[in-house]
This record gives C-alpha cells, structure tokens and sequence, in this order.
C-alpha cells in the first residue's frame, strides 16, 4: 500500500534540451515559458557578462568567476561546463526540489552538461535540437551581430564537434519553426516518468 510518502504528485522525469550554441535553444525556452508556465525553467549561473536586455535572475544568475568557483567547490551545482571561454552551471537544490514536488522541469545546457546530467540522473529525458541545416546554424550565429568576430569563429568550430553528439541523445527536434518546436517539446516534458 502506498504510505503518505507516496500520496503527493508523482515524481517527474527530468528533462535536457541541448545542441549546438546558435541552434535557437534559447528562443524555443523562452517561448515555452511565455506560454506554459507550468513548467519550470531552470536559470543557470555564469560567469559570461550580461548581453543587451539580459536581466540577472531571468536569463541567468551573472555571477564572478569566485563565486562560481566557491559553488563548484560547494557541490551545489548539479553540472557545470565551460563554453567559449565563460562558464556555465545548474543550480542543484531548485532542481531537486520541485522534482520532488512533482513539477516538471526543463534544463536548457549545453552538451558537456547534458553528458554531466547522464551520468548522475540517469532516468533523465535527453532531446537534441538539431539546425534545418549546416547553413542555417552559421547564418545564425554570424548573424546574432552581438559577439565579436573571435567569439562567432569559437562558436562555430564547437557546434561542428556538437553536432555529432545527436547519436546521444533520447530524442531530436528539428528547429523549422518556434512553434512547432515548443509544442513538440512540451509533450515530451509533461510525458509521465517511465
Ligand atoms: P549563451 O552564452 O549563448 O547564453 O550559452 C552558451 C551555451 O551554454 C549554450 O549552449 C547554453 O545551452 C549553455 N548553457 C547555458 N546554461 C548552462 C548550464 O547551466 N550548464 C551548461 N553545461 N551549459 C549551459
């Protein structure tokens, strides 16, 4: 029978969404949250400077390279990578909480992180987004006009080794539109724990 232990919300599956930096990762997140709510967005920390319309506790916790340091040490992040010269962790107790409280939860990371989350939970959901085409990614990345030179050329020589990765991954989503991706996306998030 089941004890009180057992009658709150059912325990949910944690689910990854990664692939190549300019993939449009981001995008598709924030379009999820401004529809549905009711899953719950991790925010990451970082040691990256803010970009333009970028706030602090929404985007990310922009935090020194002490601080971040001080939280690996700590082992309060849950996975933590460095990407292009910046570092970037999850928070672990936010995660684990609303787990535990049966609330579904979406981990935006790239994929030295997703490999990280593998690892330690591995009952977790892991969906590559994949690019229309090799094309499209680099038209992206050039074109975001944020980053200096250096840093698209960094980006782009790592999504070329990201984009092998997709063999790793539970599920794909191909980035045509940001509707069609959210949708598809929220039916994996909100699928039962198997
Ligand atoms: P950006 O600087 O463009 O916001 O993010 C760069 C890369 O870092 C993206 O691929 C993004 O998914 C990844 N990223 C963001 N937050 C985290 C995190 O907490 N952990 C890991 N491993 N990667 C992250």
């Amino acid at each position: 029978a089941a004890g009180p232990e057992d009658a709150g919300a059912p325990e949910r599956r944690l689910t990854v969404l990664s692939g190549p930096s300019g993939v449009g990762k981001s995008t598709v997140v924030k379009e999820l949250r401004a529809h549905h709510p009711e899953v719950w967005l991790s925010v990451s920390v970082t040691t990256r400077a803010p970009r333009p319309g970028e706030t602090d506790g929404v985007e990310y916790f922009f935090v020194g390279a002490d601080e971040f340091e001080r939280m690996v040490a700590e082992g309060s992040l849950l996975e933590w990578a460095e990407f292009a010269g910046n570092r970037y962790g999850t928070p672990r107790a936010p995660v684990e909480e609303r787990l535990r409280a049966g609330v579904p939860v979406l981990l935006e990371i790239d994929l030295q992180g997703a490999r990280q989350v593998r690892e330690s939970m591995p009952d977790s959901f892991h969906v590559f987004l994949a690019p229309p085409s090799w094309e499209e990614l680099v038209r992206r990345l050039t074109g975001r006009g944020t980053e200096a030179p250096e840093v698209v050329q960094r980006r782009l020589d790592a999504a070329r080794v990201e984009l092998a990765a997709e063999k790793e991954f539970d599920a794909t989503l191909v980035n045509t539109s940001v509707e069609n991706v959210r949708d598809e996306l929220l039916a994996l998030v909100l699928a039962p724990k198997v």
